[in-house]
């Protein structure tokens, strides 16, 4: 009997000609559909296999919906394994979910920048070689006062090219309230140890001042470092050096003061009703010789690591041999070259750039999201299954940006009747957009802070799939 049912199993010739395997592989490539059919034909086998004795009897190969299967795996195994999501967590510059977001209309230019030759290397004008470095040169320096800049691989490897420059394997000296840990990999002791430089470290975990500094200096001394600890705030008994006087430090004992401020913002976010965080510009001005930042925190643009700041220093880090291992795509200049343009006008930048609209969303705004995406939800054919209400609660800066602030913010809160919060947010995890929702007890929440009107509609639709 099973003998019977294995031979009543398509063949791999006789699937692939079925018109409807012939329509998809005109897209999908047919080594693709060909493990697919392998999958599903092996699994048909395996529970004819297991079939019991008066199952076998009832038991058919239904052949279209063998067909209808591989079609579905065959297409879930030729989509993008990186692909857009939906942030409904209210977190802005999410780290897991690719940080700062570029806008539409610089991303035209990544694509004519990409899609055709370009003068990435080449000078126009005299039509000899130039450097990749020139792309955003002027524009960073006249953004921020600096005298000489350079873009890498992101603000990890800034700090490493930074200090294998500067130090040629000398001593580092380093506040012990700065030795931070960002996200996954980036630890001050390691980065120092991979660029070669020896950290020393001084003061306690609360309190340095600039005599530790001071006490510190050696003959082997090669840089002061000060990074901001952007993930955490030491309060109560403390207090860390002020950089302009660890800069007049530096100054009279020549040796170079390095900042990493991390974020690294061209605008005064205080202005805005954002916590205080230090801006690029008065970094320079409080005379740090180099100062790196990430291109895809706060400034709101792609992955970058920026450095800025005294010239004789710039331009020993472009003859390091490292500058080539950590050097930037074609892509990243065209993104962030855009998004440098639109800093020239602070206020075309607060408009334009995302992750710059949502830290700074006013709270009457949020209300007006709120309230139309909850109106479409109780609109749905599925607002049955659903209590769904408007609730107030905080969004977060994210990227180990400004750790203790607290954006206040409007959220969706749906509780499902039927299914558990836990299955509906896996479920949403899985469909075409995925939804990554924020949960508090027995509810999903959606923060209006991150997620676009252009985005509703498609919520709707998918929570009702899920649902
Ligand atoms: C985020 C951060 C980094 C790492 O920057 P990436 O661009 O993610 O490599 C380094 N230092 C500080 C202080 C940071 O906040």
């Amino acid at each position: 009997m099973k003998n019977n049912l294995f031979k009543k199993l398509p063949k791999v010739d006789d699937i692939f000609s079925h018109n409807k395997i012939a329509k998809i592989s005109l897209d999908i490539p047919k080594r693709l559909i060909s493990d697919s059919i392998n999958e599903v034909l092996n699994s048909e086998r395996k529970i004819i296999k297991n079939l019991s004795e008066e199952k076998i009897k009832s038991f058919t190969v239904d052949k279209e919906k063998l067909i209808s299967k591989i079609i579905e795996i065959s297409t879930k195994k030729y989509e993008y394994n990186l692909k857009r999501v939906i942030n409904a967590s209210g977190v802005v510059i999410h780290t897991n979910l690719g940080r700062s977001l570029i806008p539409r209309e610089i991303a035209e230019n990544i694509i004519e920048t990409a899609s055709n030759y370009s003068n990435l290397e080449f000078n126009l004008k005299n039509g000899k070689r130039g450097s990749r470095y020139d792309v955003v040169e002027d524009l960073l320096c006249k953004l921020t006062g600096a005298e000489a800049a350079l873009v890498v691989n992101n603000n990890a490897s800034a700090v490493m090219l930074i200090l294998n420059t500067l130090t040629d394997g000398k001593e580092v000296i380093v506040s012990r309230g700065q030795m931070v840990e960002i996200g996954g990999s980036f630890r001050i002791p390691e980065v120092m140890k991979f660029s070669g430089a020896k950290l020393v470290e001084i003061g306690t975990t609360n309190k340095t001042h600039l005599s530790d500094y001071e006490n510190a200096l050696t003959e082997e001394t090669g840089a002061f470092l000060k990074v901001h600890t952007s993930n955490y705030k030491i309060l109560g008994f403390t207090s860390e050096v002020d950089i302009k006087d660890l800069s007049k430090l530096g100054k009279k004992h020549d040796i170079p003061v390095i900042e990493d401020i991390g974020s690294g913002s061209l605008i005064d976010f205080s202005e805005y009703g954002l916590t205080k965080e230090p801006t690029v510009m008065e970094s320079i001005n409080s005379g740090v010789d180099v100062v790196s930042f990430s291109g895809d925190k706060m400034l709101g643009g792609p992955q970058a690591g920026i450095i800025i700041g005294k010239k004789k220093y710039i331009e020993m880090m472009k003859k390091n041999n490292l500058t080539r291992a950590l050097r930037v795509d074609k892509m990243t200049f065209a993104a962030l070259e855009g998004v440098l343009k639109l800093y020239l006008d602070e206020e075309k930048a607060l408009k334009t750039l995302p992750t710059l609209k949502m830290l700074t969303m006013s709270f009457n705004e949020l209300e007006v999201k709120a309230k139309v995406l909850y109106s479409k939800f109780k609109e749905s054919k599925y607002e049955k299954l659903i209590n769904v209400s408007i609730i107030d609660g905080y969004s977060e800066v994210g990227g180990g940006s400004m750790p203790l602030e607290k954006l206040k913010t409007k959220l969706i809160s749906i509780k499902p009747k039927e299914k558990s919060v836990n299955k509906v947010t896996s479920l949403l995890r899985e469909v075409k957009i995925p939804i990554i929702c924020r949960i508090n007890e027995e509810n999903i929440l959606i923060d209006l802070r991150t997620v676009r009107e252009d985005e509703f509609d498609i919520l709707i639709e998918e929570f009702g799939e899920v649902l």
